[in-house]
């Protein structure tokens, strides 16, 4: 009788806890709660969130979903861009500051969903010229084969200096913000230098940290100056795609099948400086 009490306790807990999960996007089954609390930041907030896999891959729509904002034009490049909530807010305080010192941060960049991520990686895709293999090889089916595998492999080593492969990148999470230029020169002298010093110096108060720097250490993408990663969302969303992703959940779109050899997840999702 105890066991049968304590079973109805416990599923009473769960369920009042799944109603609390916020996204909507997220299915029952496949669900993590993640305190935010847990990142040990005294800027967090104490909301919980639920990630499913769909979120975590960018697979939903900010539009619709309570915990995105709309950015206001006349603080970013493009219009129509969304940001996590959390995360917007902690810019708004980062942005005031900055602007004391005459420093805008506009926004480049900050959600973009898997379908977005995927218009990006087929253009540059098939940005690249067929290599002609008709001189490089005897007319086999296995060297054929090796062919496509080398080029398919230089195409994505290629396009992953910078951009990500669809269901890899920080951006379908909307805690990452690229500001200004995503050109590499302008953060190395003048007024992109004296931006970037800025933000090595004060990013971190309002809970901002660099994952793409210049550590030689670092696996995956070239240093990011201007990338810009929310702390006390980007970790616990970090470590719930740690638990749940697996190359098998990254497919459908060209060379999605060398994830898994190549070991993309753990050189270009891990490979961050925190
Ligand atoms: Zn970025």
């Amino acid at each position: 009788m105890k066991l049968i009490t304590l079973i109805l306790i416990t599923l009473s807990i769960l369920a009042c806890t799944n109603k609390k999960a916020q996204n909507t996007n997220s299915e029952p089954q496949d669900t993590t709660i993640i305190s935010s609390d847990s990142t040990n930041n005294s800027q967090l907030s104490t909301f919980n969130f639920q990630l499913s896999k769909e979120v975590l891959l960018g697979k939903f729509n900010p539009a619709e979903d309570t915990n995105y904002v709309v950015i206001p034009d006349h603080m970013s490049t493009y219009k129509g861009l969304y940001c996590h909530r959390e995360a917007f807010n902690a810019y708004l305080a980062m942005r005031d500051s900055a602007l004391r010192e005459g420093i805008t941060l506009t926004i480049i960049s900050a959600t973009r969903t898997f379908d977005r991520q995927l218009q990006i990686w087929n253009r540059k895709w098939n940005s690249f010229k067929t290599r002609d293999t008709r001189h490089e090889t005897r007319d086999t089916r296995h060297e054929t084969r090796d062919v496509r595998l080398s080029t398919d492999i230089e195409k994505v080593r290629s396009i992953m200096r910078y951009s990500s492969m669809p269901g890899t990148s920080r951006h379908h999470w909307g805690t990452d913000i690229d500001f200004i230029s995503a050109e590499t020169d302008y953060w190395t002298h003048g007024e992109g230098l004296r931006i970037y010093k800025w933000l090595c110096a004060n990013a971190h108060k309002f809970g901002f940290f660099q994952p793409y720097t210049d550590d030689p250490a670092r696996t995956g993408y070239a240093e990011e100056r201007w990338h810009w990663s929310y702390a006390p969302l980007s970790k616990p969303y970090l470590e719930a795609y740690r638990q749940k992703i697996t190359a098998k959940d990254i497919t459908g779109f060209s060379g999605s099948y060398l994830v898994d050899s190549l070991g993309i997840i753990q050189s270009h999702v891990f490979g961050i400086t925190e």
